[in-house]
Order: C-alpha cells, then structure tokens, then sequence
C-alpha cells in the first residue's frame, strides 16, 4: 500500500506492506481521508520525538477492513474514526479505569505508524463509529473538534464573560462548542487589530502560548479570574508570576473533552464546521500541502490516500 512515511533522511510517499490484524483486539481500517494537523508538520520537520521511521497522520475517518476476534462490535465496511492518542493500559491510572489521565500515552503518526496511508491498525478500544449522516471527512474532523471541546471541562458557567486568545481555526471551532453549551459571552481576540480591556474577563482561553500574548491575557482577566491553557507549545512559555499572585488567578490545563460527543456535536448539528473544512489532496502532492499549511491557516486540508474517485 501507499503511505507518506518519515523517517531518518526524508519524508516520501513509499509503497509499504499493508498492516494486518496482530492481536485478538486489533482492527485494520481501510483510510477513506485523513486531515493535516500541526502536529504531523512538526514530526515531519523533527520537532516531535517519535519513531525514527514512522508513517505520518492522525487524524482521519475510514471503514474497517478487518477485526480481531476480541474486536467486538466491529465488522468490514462500519464507517469509523480513531482517537489517535492511546493509554498505555498498564499503569496505575489505566488499571484505574481512569485512561484519560495516562502519562504514558502513545499516538499514531508519532509512536505508531500513522494515517497518511491506504490502511492502517490501531487497536479496537481507539475506535468510534460514525452516524450515517456524519461524512468522512467530518468524521477525519472529530480528533479537533474532541480538543476543542475539552474547554467545557473548564470550571467556567455561561453567564461568564470570556474571550478565546488567537483568531485562528481552532478559536473559531471552541467558540461554536461554546455557543453549543450556552456560553453567549464569549468572543474571539485577534491579537494583531485589538486590544483588550484591562482586569475584565472572567475567563481567557489560549490557543496561541507565547510570553506576549500570556502578559496580555494576565491584564485582561479580572483578578480571581481564570486562565485556561489548551495550546501544545513544546517548549516552555514565560509567566510574570508577580501580576498572576497580584490577580489571584486560577490556570487550569484541559487536554481532551469525550470523543463520542465530539461526534454527537456535529451530527445532531449542534456545531457548523463545514466553512472550516478544505480540499481533499492526493498523498503525492504532500510536500506543496504542508508547505503551504505552514503560511495559511484558512481551512483543514485532507489527504485521501485511496485510489477510489469517490469519497463522502
Ligand atoms: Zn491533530
Ligand atoms: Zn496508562
């Protein structure tokens, strides 16, 4: 099959052999498009430590092709999505029960081969099934719209006044969820045209960490206010602790909200994505596709890594 692998030299489009079921709980699922997120852009320029050799993509929505015996509920031609980071099901917090709080997690297209390819084998418990009227590529859509909607884990009501820092796509994306659950009062801050009210917000969201726009987010918040980080800035980010104890201020990190209901979100229309979601690309085109995803950031680009003319 094809796939867009990286490894130590380059990032190519290479035929490799197509995955097969391993164990009982494994599913195979045939790719129908996979979207490009920042994340794979920064494994293809080395900025995520990974497999040395690994295919990229994690986002994507496909049907299955073959399952394990233990894979229960799942037969060849179910239309399906993945939540691509996956517990490690060993330590303390997996035999818990309590997966989402894994510090040992893994991902596809970082420590597993990826969705940038015909196929691809992830295990059963990662699997979602998408409502007819869900597309494939809204359904490619839900790892996004799961991370967005993790800021309704924040302790934040809708009476509240708040404002998302960045005007990119995902500010656009949190601010529907909001709007979903009843949070009116919250807009978006460009922070290249505006400028913000000093000790204001009840709340601030961050989509875009830099030591800048975290002293512009420490004003505008009124004091006993709350922060809430979302970005994944790898590298660490400076805080003037001085103007956070003046204000009293609460941070409160939030990684990802449930997954089914990122998928409930948008097909009982509850969240319009449709103007976020772009054009559907061959895998071969790779290279012109994340260059041009590091310039613009107007709409989701997907891959289709079949060779059928057709998908929904
Ligand atoms: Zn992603
Ligand atoms: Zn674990």
């Amino acid at each position: 099959m094809r796939a867009l692998i990286k490894d130590k030299t380059e990032v190519a489009v290479r035929n490799i052999e197509q995955p097969k079921v391993q164990s009982a709980d494994d599913v195979v699922i045939r790719i129908a498009l996979a979207g490009l997120c920042r994340t794979d852009v920064f494994m293809a320029d080395g900025l995520i430590n990974g497999n040395e050799t690994v295919t990229l993509g994690h986002e994507f929505a496909g049907t299955i092709e073959d399952a394990g015996t233990e894979a229960a509920g799942f037969a060849k031609g179910d239309r399906v999505t993945v939540m691509p980071v996956i517990p490690c099901g060993q330590c303390g917090f997996c035999n818990a029960g309590a997966k989402d709080s894994c510090q040992n997690t893994t991902m596809l297209g970082i420590n597993h081969d990826g969705a940038f390819a015909e196929y691809i084998r992830v295990p059963a418990n990662t699997v979602y099934k998408l409502p007819e009227n869900v597309s494939f590529k809204h359904g490619a859509y839900s790892e996004p719209v799961a991370a967005a909607l993790s800021v309704m884990k924040a302790d934040i009501s809708p009476a509240q006044r708040g404002f998302i820092y960045g005007n990119n796509r995902f500010a656009k994306l949190i601010q529907r969820i909001m709007r979903a659950y009843g949070f009116e009062n919250v807009t978006i801050h460009d922070p290249q045209t505006e400028k913000l009210e000093d000790n204001t917000y009840d709340f601030a969201i961050e989509t875009l960490a830099t030591a800048q726009a975290m002293a512009e987010i420490l004003r505008a918040v009124r004091p006993q206010g709350r922060i809430i980080i979302r970005s994944r800035k790898h590298e660490p980010v400076g805080i003037c602790f001085d103007m956070a104890v003046k204000k009293e201020v609460t941070m409160q990190a939030v990684n990802y909200g449930p997954f089914d209901e990122a998928i409930a979100l948008m097909a009982d229309g509850r969240i319009q994505v449709d103007d976020l979601l772009g054009d559907v690309h061959e895998l071969e085109s790779f290279a012109a596709v994340f260059a041009a995803s590091k310039t613009s950031e107007t709409s989701k680009v997907f891959f289709k890594p079949g060779t059928e003319p057709e998908v929904e």
